[in-house]
């Protein structure tokens, strides 16, 4: 079987582990957590960053510091549950627009239209890891005083116009969860763009105390301030994550390498009107999350992908079901526009396996396979 995903599993994360599990400080915010947020402040220009135990926790902070019950909050319907599910757990309401085909991200045509007197928040999501139109959406956040929160979740070290996807908008939200490019188990990030908002989400993080400050001897006891909740991982997972992120230029390298050879092989397909590859923008540093194309559509793509996992032993993968068509959707939030791309391009996409370190013979198993499928 070759698999979807396969995590780097690197000598030097172990080493880490190993002395993080022997320091005897495994809880949260030692020595490894505190080099993984320099890490991300360095690599981003962020101005506060904080390790959070998933991609989920951070999108949560993101709508703590941004919502209230009532707000609007304008998303794609293709992305994950996790980005609706967060403004939806503060009583907001999801205001779901259409996305661009070239990119599969959010139209920033549409967001103006869709804009009401209850309109909060923008919430751009880097689908694959290749940027949104953020100098477009900044624009319009500013015109409107509204924020922008970044579902960065797959766009750790992707750039657009030379600024680190995570650290355009107000907050930023990175995903460490394994399937992503630099994994911690389970974990993410928040990016604050502005130190008192920052402040905010350090003790957010806390259960809404001032803890940090505390430990920092800053105060002589530590008090509940406001909602908050427990969003530490443990040091056994940031010495995880900083082994990778210590060479996050070669993971990185390696799987656009992966992705140029697939996009590549597969141009005689294209070529032929039988596939059609994703478009990364000329201003984008994408960072190769992952490789998908699109299908004919979605019968053909069932075939497909019944074809290279029971025939051939290759894990392919469709993706999200647009979040507006589901009983969630429904009930937290409203498509506004005509659904032009987000259900007919969702349902003709397939991703492939793309990781860290791929061996070329599963790599040519891979193009073969299609090739067979398409010849029979
Ligand atoms: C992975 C992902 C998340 C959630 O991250 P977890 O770490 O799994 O909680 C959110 N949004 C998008 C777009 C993602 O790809």
């Amino acid at each position: 079987m070759i698999r979807f995903n396969c995590p780097p599993t690197l000598p030097k994360s172990l080493e880490y582990i190993k002395q993080a599990f022997e320091s005897g400080n495994t809880c949260g915010d030692g020595e490894f957590t505190k080099k993984c947020n320099e890490w991300i402040r360095e690599n981003t220009g962020a101005v506060d960053a904080y390790l959070t135990t998933s991609g989920t926790s951070a999108l949560e902070m993101g709508a703590m510091v941004t919502v209230e019950r009532d707000d609007e909050v304008i998303m794609p319907s293709f992305t994950f549950v996790a980005t609706a599910n967060a403004f939806a757990r503060e009583g907001a309401k999801c205001v779901f627009v259409d996305i661009r085909p070239d990119t599969m991200n959010i139209d920033e045509n549409l967001i103006e239209e869709a804009i009401t007197e209850k309109t909060k928040v923008i919430a751009p999501v880097h689908y694959a890891g290749v940027g949104c139109e953020m100098d477009k959406i900044m624009e319009i956040a500013k015109k409107y005083n509204l924020k922008v929160v970044e579902d960065a979740a797959q766009g750790v070290y992707a750039k657009y116009k030379g600024q680190a996807l995570g650290a355009i908008g107000d907050v930023g939200c990175f995903s460490f969860h394994e399937t992503k490019n630099y994994s911690m188990g389970e974990g993410g990030a928040t990016l604050f763009k502005d130190a008192q908002v920052g402040d905010w989400g350090e003790r957010i993080r806390e259960n809404g105390t001032n803890r940090r400050r505390y430990i920092r001897g800053e105060l002589d006891k530590y008090t509940w301030e406001f909602l908050g909740s427990s969003f530490l991982p443990s040091e056994l997972n940031a010495a995880y994550l900083l082994g990778q992120l210590e060479i996050a230029g070669e993971i990185n390298d390696d799987r656009i390498r992966t992705w140029n050879n697939y996009k590549e092989r597969l141009m005689d397909l294209q070529n032929e009107g039988l596939i059609e590859m994703p478009t990364i923008p000329e201003h984008c540093e994408f960072n190769a999350h992952m490789f998908y194309f699109k299908m004919k559509d979605i019968e053909e793509r069932t075939e497909f992908i019944r074809y290279m996992m029971e025939d051939k032993g290759i894990k392919v993968m469709s993706h999200y079901v647009p979040l507006h068509g589901t009983n969630g959707g429904n009930r937290y939030g409203r498509f506004v526009g005509e659904d032009k791309y987000t259900t007919k391009e969702s349902e003709r996409l397939v991703r492939l396996p793309l990781y860290y370190q791929m061996k070329e013979e599963d790599f040519e198993k891979i193009i073969k396979s299609i090739y067979e499928f398409y010849k029979k």
